[in-house]
Formats: C-alpha cells, structure tokens, sequence
C-alpha cells in the first residue's frame, strides 16, 4: 500500500470517513482558485470541524513530512491555496461566529466564515467591519488574514492586519497557538500575531480570530466623477482629503477604456454620464453619525473643482441601488478586461503622490515593447495601490501576446522599484510572484524571511512552494 493511501486510511480511523472527501465531484471545488490559473494535484482533501482535530492532523502531517496547504475560499489570485501532492486542509466548516462583545467592540470567529457574512452579523449588532473586497461573498476570514486582504476600505480602517486583536493557530508541529486575545495593548514580547498575518499559510493554519468592530457608518456620501486629465486625480485626492479628512474612506480609480469594455462585454453596466471622460474617480465619504451636511459638502467642494476645472462632470448615487451601480462599474473592471482577451496584471503600490507619474511612466514604457499594448489601470489609487492591468492589442493573439508576459512584468516592476514601491500590493505572493519577490527583496530580507520559515517549518510542510 502506498504511504499516502496507508496516511488517508489512518486520518479515516481517528476522525471518521466524512473528515476526508473521496468522491472526485466532491473534491474538485477545493482544487482550483477563482482564478484558475494552475490546478492543485491533492492526494487527500479534509474538512476539519474543530481547532482540535485539525491540530491533531498537522501533528500527524509533521511526522510523516507530508505537506499540508490550508485553503479558505480560493479566490486568491496569486496561486497561494494550490496543493502539489499532499493534503488540501479546507476552512469551510469551521465557520461559526464565536461571540461578540459590544463593550470591547470585537467579534470572535472561526477562520473559515465567509467575510460577507462576518460584515452582516456586525450590522445585525449596530456594528460595522470594514473588510470590504469584490470578492467578499465567498472569501474566508482565514484566507483574508493569510493574505492580509486590502479592499476598498484601507484609506480609512487600514488593511486586515488592523481590524484584527488575536488570532489562534496551528503551527507546523500541531502545537496550537492561542494568542486569541481581544487585547488593545499587549507588548509581551515578540508581536506573533502580525508575523503570521500575511504568512500566506506557509507559517501555520488561523483557526480563529478576534476582529474588531466600529460604529456603523450613518451617513453614506458616494460621488462618480469625471476628469480630463489623468493628473488632475492627485489634486481632486488632496482637496478631498484636506476637507473630509477621515471621513473620506474610499478613492478608487477608473479608465475610460475599462468602462467602455464593461459597457461592449456585460450587462446590466450603464456609463453614469452622457459624455466620455478618459478617467473617473469613485469617492465615497462616510461618518459614524447623522451629517446632513457631508453631501452638500462634497458637493460645494465639487462645484470649487468643476470651476478650476480639476474635475468635468459629477454624479451622486441618490439610493443604495444606485450606489451599488457605481461601485459595480469599479468591481467588474477585471472581469470585463478578460473577456477583452489576454490581460497581464500587476497589483503595485508606489507612494500615493506618485502615483500618476507611475502610470503615465509604465504606460510610456510598455508601449515601447509593444506598440498597441492597451494599458487599463485602475484601483485603491487613494492608498498608492495599482492594478496596472495591460489589455492585448487587438492585432495580435491572446498567447502572443502573454509571450510577453515576462519582459512587460520587467519593465513595470523595475519602474515601481525606481519609485520605491511594492510588486505586490495586496495579494500576495502565492507561487506566481515568487520570482519577482526574489528579484526585486533585498537579499537580507529574504535571509530573514527564510530564517523565520525553517525555525517554525524544519520540515518545509506547511503550504510549500509559496513566497520562496
Ligand atoms: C473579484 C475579486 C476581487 C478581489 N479584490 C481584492 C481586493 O480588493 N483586495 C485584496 O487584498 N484582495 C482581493 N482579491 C483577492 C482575494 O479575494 C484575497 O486575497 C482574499 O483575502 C483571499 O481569501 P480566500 O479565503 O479566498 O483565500 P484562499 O484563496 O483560499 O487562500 C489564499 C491564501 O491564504 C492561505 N490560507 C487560506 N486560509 C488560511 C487559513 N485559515 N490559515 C492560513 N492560511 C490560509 C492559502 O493557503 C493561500 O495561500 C480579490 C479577488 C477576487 C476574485
């Protein structure tokens, strides 16, 4: 009998035959990520219940050097949940919200809830958590802080790694870490909590969290609005900011061609505006109280900018409908560039008063390799944080044109480098980035990286093959 056949049929004997999936329709979900760039070729798929049992398998994993990839749900775009050999360990039913305290304002849950229904049960308590991400009706908290998720709420709450107090863990040994405290100041020693936010799963398995909660916003402004010049955003982002301050909780950026390709490839998606403007901005401004005033606010300040011409044309979403239209128009912008053909992505960051220099400069740049390239930017410009996303020419193929994938990547990433950026903003960097991240780290850092890794992980179990 082969080894891993000998392990499944043990972990069947400790923990029952519904601990482990064996029907290949069963196990197919957990095989690929939404963006199914590479299929994982799992020996053994589980469905752990508790801390306890999974804690028991990694210990079982460790013994026999088998390797264990923890999975949320695989909607990571970096390859971080795909299995070579080995056990796919899902979250998914470990997914209880544990409690919630409405004095200390934290909510403990298990790591594989879903993040949309973690949102819902704040508001069900007059509470807000502000993870928010296209993807939120099917990623998992787990996934979230593996990855240390960004979203369109960074500008104001910050990324995960701020909404979160403690955290338990399965470390690769099996030992469980219970740092499960819902402390606002704790300076004992070593911060292991953030060490292993963002691990990408290589570090250890987050079971369950404690994440915390804030006063639910009351007043909700959300503004679309058009300008003529890409450089005028940063202005637009000054002014709003230095009148709204913390109120301003998102500034994201959108092309005219990504809109023009949701309008050709998907339905339901209407231009808000008559006339065509080469880029748009989506600002929303939110307080935790009743303020009458924040509209006409935004809307005074608007009118400043439509004079000096920062800015061509607003609207303002009157209901919640016509606020998920505008916001719609931001999400689906990846999903409309793939259906244009090839697209090649990076998700950077650089300081946000660089930002139009970078995408001016890139785009320059690409079209020096290619002639026709068409550069679709868009994003959490308000956070420094691009998806620099290139669409093929219309004169080549979709596989010629990703033949370029490698030399684009070079000149886009040396660029952000030159700029004192980041190749990965916020997703990580999974198996895609792995090279990049060996290019562009500085030889100490990955020294230390790969220190922590062998200290925590001698036998290289836990998710291997990612980050290095
Ligand atoms: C439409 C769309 C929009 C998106 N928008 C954003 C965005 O705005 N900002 C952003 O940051 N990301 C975004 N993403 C990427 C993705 O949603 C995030 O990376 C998310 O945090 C992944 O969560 P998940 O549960 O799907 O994790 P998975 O994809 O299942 O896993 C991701 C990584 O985390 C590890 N992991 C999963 N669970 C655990 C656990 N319990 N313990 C330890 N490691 C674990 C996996 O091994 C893997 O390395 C988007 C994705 C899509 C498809």
């Amino acid at each position: 009998m082969k080894p891993i056949t000998k392990f499944r049929n043990q972990i069947i004997q400790i923990f029952g035959a519904d601990f482990v999936l064996t029907d290949p329709n069963d196990i197919s979900p957990y095989l690929h990520e939404e963006r199914g760039l590479k299929r994982s070729n799992a020996d053994i798929v589980v469905r752990p219940r508790s801390s306890k049992d999974l804690a028991i398998l990694v210990k079982l994993c460790s013994k026999n050097k088998i390797p264990i990839v923890p999975v949320g749900g695989l909607t990571g775009l970096v390859g971080g949940a795909v299995a070579t050999g080995g056990v796919i360990a899902a979250t998914d039913r470990m997914s209880k919200i544990l409690s919630i305290d409405q004095v200390n304002k934290t909510m403990t849950v298990e790591a594989g809830c879903i993040l949309a229904n973690i949102q819902k049960e704040a508001i069900k308590h007059d509470c807000f958590f502000p993870l928010s991400l296209g993807a939120e009706g099917s990623c998992r908290i787990g996934g979230n802080l593996a990855t240390n998720a960004g979203g369109v709420g960074v500008l104001r709450y910050g990324n995960t790694r701020d909404l979160v107090l403690g955290l338990e863990v399965i470390m690769p040994n099996g030992d469980i870490w219970d740092g499960l405290t819902a402390l606002r100041k704790d300076n004992t020693g070593y911060d292991l909590k953030n060490l292993l936010i963002g691990s990408e799963g290589t570090l250890g398995i987050i079971t369950k969290a404690v994440l915390k909660l804030f006063p639910l916003p009351k007043t909700t402004v959300t503004a679309f609005i058009g300008l003529n010049q890409l450089n005028k955003v940063l202005e637009l982002y000054e002014g709003v900011q230095k009148r709204f301050h913390e109120s301003l909780s998102a500034f994201e950026l959108i092309s005219r061609i990504g809109l023009d390709m949701e309008l050709q490839h998907l339905s339901g998606i209407n231009d808000p505006f008559l006339q065509n403007y080469p880029y748009y901005t989506l600002v929303e401004l939110t307080t935790s109280f009743e303020d009458p005033d924040l509209r006409t606010g935004l809307e005074s300040l608007l009118e400043s900018f439509l004079e000096n011409q920062i800015i061509i044309n607003a609207v303002f979403a009157e209901n919640t409908q016509q606020k998920s239209s505008l916001w719609r128009i931001r999400e689906e912008l990846p999903a409309a560039q793939s259906r244009e053909g090839g697209s090649i992505k990076h998700d950077v960051s650089v300081p946000v008063s660089k930002t139009v220099d970078f995408i001016t400069e890139a785009s320059k740049r690409v079209k020096i390799i290619l002639p026709g390239i068409r550069p679709c930017p868009f994003g959490h410009i308000g956070d420094g944080n691009i998806h620099y996303n290139l669409t093929q020419p219309i004169t080549i193929s979709r596989n010629e044109f990703m033949s370029y994938s490698s030399e684009i990547n070079r000149v886009v990433h040396d660029l952000v480098a030159e700029m004192d950026g980041s190749i990965s903003a916020e997703h990580g960097i999974g198996y895609l980035k792995k090279s990049e991240l060996n290019h562009y780290a500085s030889p100490v850092k990955i020294r230390i990286m790969r220190s922590i890794k062998a200290a925590l992980d001698p036998d290289n179990i836990m998710n291997p093959g990612k980050i290095f």
